[in-house]
């Protein structure tokens, strides 16, 4: 399984800039996020295209900046909006097609010829078809990157609707119906709108930190949680969600549940 076409900027909307370290806040709601790629696109754009420049604006930008949530991921500031509407995020302020000629993304936190061959494992792990139904699905750069980059949340959506069907899906057939795509957009969309979400936890999606501030893996409790594991848990996980008490879990599930049903339902389930 891989992905035919370019995944960072699909065009439609879609765009993404995950990898430059946009979503590694604590707060990576899209209004911060949205007011921190304005402040960079603000600072960096009318520069000179020199390297000094770029450097000293970059050196600033990561004086200024908010502590990333995690510490051995890097945040670029070089990061912004590329066009003048502000609705296509990624690379980036230094990519010579931005900045008229010269590559300056060697003052960004990678060197250049890493920031042009870099691709994520959604490169990989997604097909072709579940590629194109983020990129339908999620027509903006907040909830764009936020999807693509999480395979498991895409995949357990699917299967979640899969066990609805009681058979497989092709994402084809969710893009061919304008109800169903709509209804898909609504599910991935909890990426953004699911409530009661442990905002005050270190954690993004199903990611927790280690001891030396990288990402890892988490799980639920469920001896603590008093629970048994459930077909919902891989997307709640992915969600973000951090429940302390079966209540809490059991609303997470529904959500899920309720979610995915309305994309069934749309399929003449
Ligand atoms: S996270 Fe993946 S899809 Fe997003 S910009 Fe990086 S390589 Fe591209
Ligand atoms: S310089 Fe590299 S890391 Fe920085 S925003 Fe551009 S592509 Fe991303």
């Amino acid at each position: 399984m891989s992905v035919s076409f370019h995944l960072c900027q699909p065009g439609r909307g879609a765009s993404c800039g995950a990898c430059c370290g946009l979503y590694n806040f604590r707060d990576h709601s899209r209004a911060t996020l949205t007011e921190r790629l304005a402040a960079q696109t603000d600072a960096v754009r009318p520069l000179p295209k020199k390297p000094e420049a770029y450097q000293a604006a970059a050196r600033a930008l990561l004086e200024a900046r908010t502590p990333p949530l995690f510490p051995a991921v890097r945040v670029c500031p070089l990061l912004g909006f590329l066009d003048a509407e502000r609705t296509q995020v990624g690379c980036c302020l230094g990519h010579p097609k931005v900045t008229g000629g010269v590559d300056l993304r060697d003052c960004g936190v990678y060197r250049a010829d890493l920031c042009e061959t870099f691709t994520c494992p959604s490169f990989t792990w997604l097909s072709d078809a579940q590629a194109r139904l983020v990129q339908a699905a999620c027509a903006d750069w907040y909830l764009y990157g936020l999807v693509i980059t999480d395979v498991e949340f895409v995949r357990g959506c699917l299967r979640l609707l899969e066990w609805e069907l009681a058979g497989p899906v092709d994402p084809q057939a969710l893009l061919a119906r304008s109800e169903a795509l709509e209804a898909v957009r609504q599910l991935f969309a909890l990426k953004e709108t699911a409530p009661d979400r442990a905002t005050h936890a270190a954690v993004f999606g199903r990611f927790t930190q280690d001891t030396e501030g990288e990402p890892v893996s988490r799980t639920l409790d469920y001896a603590a949680l008093g629970a048994r594991a459930a077909p919902e848990d891989e997307v709640v996980l992915c969600l973000g969600y951090v429940p302390t008490d079966l209540e809490t879990l059991t609303r997470a599930r529904e959500l899920v549940r309720t979610h995915v049903r309305a994309v069934a339902l749309t399929l003449g389930a």
